[in-house]
């Protein structure tokens, strides 16, 4: 997530660290800050917003002295943004300056730990804990209380830092969030991606997990935490600047899509803790979950296709009735909601319009909202009773993908946290739910790793003019995200129906060379599609079936089909939905389409 820029040279450091920012736009960010070291003074001026309040403010750096430096724009996790949460974060006596990409998942009980040692706290990040451990524990050797503070780190970070008394060092340190060093003549460079340096300099070296990288003016030293040097070979940048934002990838929305093991992965992780799902962010007490009649599901666009997965998953698991509404017709309908009914609402970006208002409706009828949000601070966040933050990172392309899966992945949580509270899954399928949702980046992983089937067969299907995807149970469900997929970026007309349905009226559309997608990776219900793809196929259609690995035969009763690794019935969704953003994107690039920003469509929809 976000940005890293430090320079250390003989230059002014802070304008290159600025424009180094500003490259680092794209990845998204609610705030912006630098620090140098002027004369043995760590210097720090940070801004909410743009970095143009910051380059307002600074003379577009020139106001800030210093010829070493660390810059950030932050996307938060943890804290709202504002000017205190904004990095470069200052240790309590000013002498340690830290800025981070990523989170740290067990900076309570060290903020805890710190506290009752009598340091106090500024922000509300989860970085402030690194930048005070190194001041406490820093006794004059610094690479040595960087390795020991990065020891103590749990989650994924990368750190550049800088200690007040060595203006001649900054010290980097990765695991899990990328950061490449550029090499220049008596300077250097540091980043967490490489538009920032590209003017500077193509040389870089990248810094993989588990290394530590000393950067002085005329040499960089890296090695492993326990000292060992590492070497490596200048990688030489042949990109241009637009295909380096996207780190080599010629869509945001296909970074996006392999970006998605990360997004569940960061989703999930900092939630199970010793094998138990706990959702701290929820403030209702067992009693009170007990206690809930109904569950309202309310969301717009994909979001709202999260919530009918959810419908089906929380009414087999929570044993409780489920409505989900598109947020633009809730309130309209008149619904029947009380302090009996527990209200989730789900929006990316936390500012959808007609959302917030179905929220505030809810609220409004004394219902217990939780909103499951992307962006920290937004809207959506401020204004309902608990918020579970997905950590899918910033999305840019428009049709959402990584979004979309940490959405699901905290859906699965809710799940099987309530499910426990309730009394309503055994302690078997709870350990079961626990394996497959640490397992899910892996699976997902291992489909992205077959794009090249799924881009064939787009290659002989671009062409179609309309498509169907059709399943039965949660297989209905996701076949509405995959349908939206295919039709918000390829323009190609695009209908979800329920297997079963289609034979009532809709099936009158098929005709010779009708795309179908059938899903079916409900196991128990393989025969039923099975027949409905006989129906269609009869008429004509040409069907792609996406099914699990448990039911190879698929590949017996369809043109084509992908199948997806074994995982349990509620997680499903998770995998079936990669092959149909994948063939989306593949149809999409195939007809030209302008695939990031598909016309007559925004990211964030703040008008109802
Ligand atoms: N977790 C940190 C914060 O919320 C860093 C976020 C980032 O990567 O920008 O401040």
């Amino acid at each position: 997530m976000c940005g890293i820029v430090g320079y250390i040279g003989y230059e002014q450091a802070a304008p290159f660290l600025l424009k180094g920012l500003e490259k680092l736009q794209y990845r998204g960010y609610d705030s912006a800050g630098v620090c140098t070291n002027d004369d043995g003074k760590l210097v720090v001026q940070k801004e909410k917003g743009k970095l143009d309040e910051l380059k307002n403010v600074t003379d577009d750096g020139k106001n800030i002295k210093g010829t070493v430096g660390i810059g950030h724009t932050r996307w938060a996790t943890h804290g709202k943004p504002s000017e205190i949460n904004a990095h470069p974060h200052l240790s309590e006596s000013g002498s340690f300056a830290v800025v981070h990409n990523g989170i740290i998942e067990n900076y309570m009980p060290l903020k805890q730990f710190l506290t009752e040692k009598g340091m106090s706290f500024r922000s509300m990040t989860d970085t402030e804990v690194v930048v005070q451990l190194l001041e406490y524990y820093y006794e004059g050797d610094l690479l040595g209380t960087v390795l020991k503070v990065a020891a103590m780190l749990e989650g994924s970070y990368a750190l550049a830092i800088m200690y007040k008394g060595n203006a001649d060092e900054i010290i980097a340190v990765r695991k899990g969030s990328p950061l490449v060093i550029g090499i220049g003549k008596e300077e250097n460079y540091l980043a967490s991606d490489i538009p920032a340096i590209l003017e500077k300099t193509r040389n870089i070296y990248r810094l993989e997990n588990g290394e530590v990288a000393v950067i002085r003016r005329d040499s960089v030293q890296i090695m492993d935490y326990d000292r060992n040097p590492v070497q490596k070979s200048i990688e030489r940048i042949n990109w241009d600047i637009h295909a380096a934002q996207k780190d080599g990838y010629e869509h945001f929305m296909l970074k996006e899509i392999f970006e998605q093991p990360k997004a569940v992965r960061d989703t999930v992780e900092t939630r199970i803790k010793n094998g138990r799902v706990v959702l701290e962010e929820v403030t209702l007490t067992p009693e009170q979950i007990r206690q809930f009649q109904k569950i309202n599901i309310v969301a717009c666009g994909s979001a709202y296709h999260v919530g009918v997965v959810a419908k089906y998953i929380f009414e087999r698991i929570l044993r409780k009735p489920v409505e989900v509404d598109v947020a633009s017709e809730f309130k309209y309908r008149d619904p029947i909601i009380d302090s009996k009914t527990l209200t989730v609402v789900i929006s990316q970006s936390g500012e959808t319009a007609d959302t917030k208002e179905a929220m505030l409706e809810a609220k409004r009828h004394g219902s217990h909202t939780i909103a499951i949000v992307n962006v920290v601070g937004s809207a959506i966040a401020c204004e309902a009773d608990d918020v579970i933050y997905t950590l899918a990172g910033p999305e840019i392309a428009v049709a959402t993908t990584k979004a979309y899966s940490a959405q699901l992945a905290v859906i699965y949580m809710m799940a099987v946290c309530f499910g426990d509270i309730l009394g309503t899954i055994s302690e078997t399928d709870y350990q079961t739910y626990v394996t497959e949702l640490l397992a899910l980046p892996d699976k997902i992983q291992s489909i992205l790793a077959q794009s090249e089937s799924l881009k064939n067969i787009a290659s002989k299907m671009f062409a179609c003019k309309d498509a169907f995807f059709i399943g039965r149970n949660i297989d209905y469900a996701l076949s509405l995200e995959g349908s939206l997929k295919l039709k918000e970026i390829s323009y190609i007309h695009s209908e979800a129906y329920a297997a079963g349905e289609l034979k009532h009226g809709t099936i009158s559309l098929i005709e010779e060379g009708t795309l179908v997608i059938a899903l079916v990776t409900y196991g128990n219900l393989f025969d039923k599609i099975a027949s409905n793809i006989k129906e269609v196929q009869t008429r004509g259609a040409y069907v792609l079936g996406i099914g699990s690995e448990e039911h190879p035969e698929l590949r017996n009763i369809t043109q084509s089909s992908f199948l997806i690794p074994k995982t349990c019935n509620m997680m499903l969704p998770s995998l079936a939905v990669i092959p149909m953003q994948l063939l989306a994107y593949y149809m999409a690039k195939f007809k030209g389409c302008d695939i990031d920003t598909p016309r007559n469509l925004a990211k964030s929809v703040t008008v109802e």
